[in-house]
């Protein structure tokens, strides 16, 4: 089984030359693009060190039996794809228009897309969406703390008391418990708001307060995922954010409903009444952001308030990005390989919850 990855306009890399050996060493032969590992230090020689065939881009399209990549190829790179290839990558199907599956079966190759893992036991080993959730989660409170004109710790100096930043977070997912965790180390006091109730004891056992509101619609049936809200939840919910946000210092928002805009949860005029100088990091900015001032992909200040809005702050931890992403495909291939052989036995409900295309079929459409 020939294992490829490719240089991509991402500072991560698919694969690790840690996980590389292990494939190796397990009958497979891995071969990467030149310089596919330079921004994160992993030269061509610790990938051939590991093992690893390095190679130009042509030879990796063409030779490979499973390419993975960590953003989609574009279309001059999918077309050399060889017939019956397995290609990994993260398709966010249900992000798109639906079309995402239409598009890839052009090609006679079967796709995987691992952001489609079910949350179930046995796909936790292979989430890359909790993977990069935990990175963005503490670099949200970091980028926030270093934005912050003040101190985050409560200090008693000779030259009078310093009291702690308040942290305010909103959605304690992965991303949202390893900001409450991050703010907390780092002296914060920390509230968190979240539909899911579930979440209330993990919040209280990290240390912050859990601010609720009553009457929020059961998402025990969506799979780990929030579901909308009502209306009237969401006017209540807004009041109570906002009566918490112009307290706050900072303010993190990390709320997402799969498939769907993110719920706008900080309006206009609270950040219109938060202190001057207070910052808000919007970790669901790609998908319309909580804050209804969020631009994606932008630093703004608005009444005096920094919003960021970063879907990719990941991307600033690439190292430890590219390691995590690197186990989450060996879990992944474990379940397509047997004994050095390709094995897509579509009854797995993991290959059966990822698959898009099946050999140019389509499996998966949000149509
Ligand atoms: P996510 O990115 O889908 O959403 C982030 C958080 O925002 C969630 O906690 C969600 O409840 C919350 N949210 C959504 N709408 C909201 C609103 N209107 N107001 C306030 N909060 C709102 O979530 P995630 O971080 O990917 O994970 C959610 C849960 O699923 C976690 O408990 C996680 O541990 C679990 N999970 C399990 C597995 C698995 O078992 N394999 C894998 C991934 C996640």
């Amino acid at each position: 089984m020939l294992i490829g990855v490719v240089k991509e306009d991402d500072p991560r890399v698919a694969l690790v030359p840690e996980v590389i050996k292990k494939l190796e060493d397990e009958k497979n032969e891995v071969c990467v693009e030149n310089n596919a590992g330079d921004s994160v230090f992993f030269h061509d020689i610790h990938f051939q060190q590991a093992q690893a065939r390095v190679d130009n881009r042509a030879n990796v399209l063409k030779d490979s039996d499973i390419l993975v990549t960590l953003k989609p190829l574009a279309e001059a790179d999918l077309k050399q794809l060889k017939k019956g290839a397995v290609y990994i990558s993260m398709f966010e199907p249900y992000a798109g228009n639906g079309l995402v599956s239409d598009s890839l079966a052009k090609y006679p190759i079967s796709t995987f897309s691992l952001d489609m893992i079910p949350r179930i036991t046995l796909g936790q080993s292979m989430d890359v969406l909790s993977s990069m959730a935990s990175i963005a989660g503490y670099k949200a409170v970091i980028v926030a703390a270093n934005l912050l004109p003040r101190y985050f710790p409560m200090l008693t100096t000779a030259a009078g008391t310093i009291p702690p930043a308040k942290v305010l977070i909103l959605g304690a997912g992965v991303a949202g418990l390893q900001a409450v965790a991050t703010a907390k180390r780092l002296g914060a006091v920390v509230e968190v708001f979240d539909t899911r109730t579930a979440v209330k004891e993990e919040v209280k056992s990290l240390g912050a307060k859990f601010v609720e509101v009553e009457g929020a619609k059961d998402d025990k049936d969506a799979g780990g995922y929030a579901v909308e809200q009502t209306e009237e939840f969401k006017t209540k919910q807004a009041d109570l954010i906002k009566e918490r946000a112009v307290q706050s210092d900072v303010v993190i928002t990390t709320a997402q409903l799969r498939g769907k805009p993110a719920p706008k949860l900080l309006t206009r005029e609270a950040v219109n009444e938060m202190k001057e100088g207070s910052i808000i990091v919007d970790l669901a900015a790609s998908t319309g952001g909580n804050c209804e001032l969020t631009q994606n992909g932008k630093t703004i200040v608005e009444y005096g308030v920094t919003i960021i809005g970063n879907s990719e702050l990941h991307t600033s931890a690439p190292i430890h990005a590219s390691q995590l992403y690197s186990k989450n495909i060996y879990n992944f291939l474990k379940v397509m390989i047997k004994d050095g052989e390709l094995n897509l036995d579509m009854e797995n409900e993991i290959l059966k919850s990822t698959c898009l295309t099946l050999e140019g079929q389509v499996k998966y459409n949000t149509n």
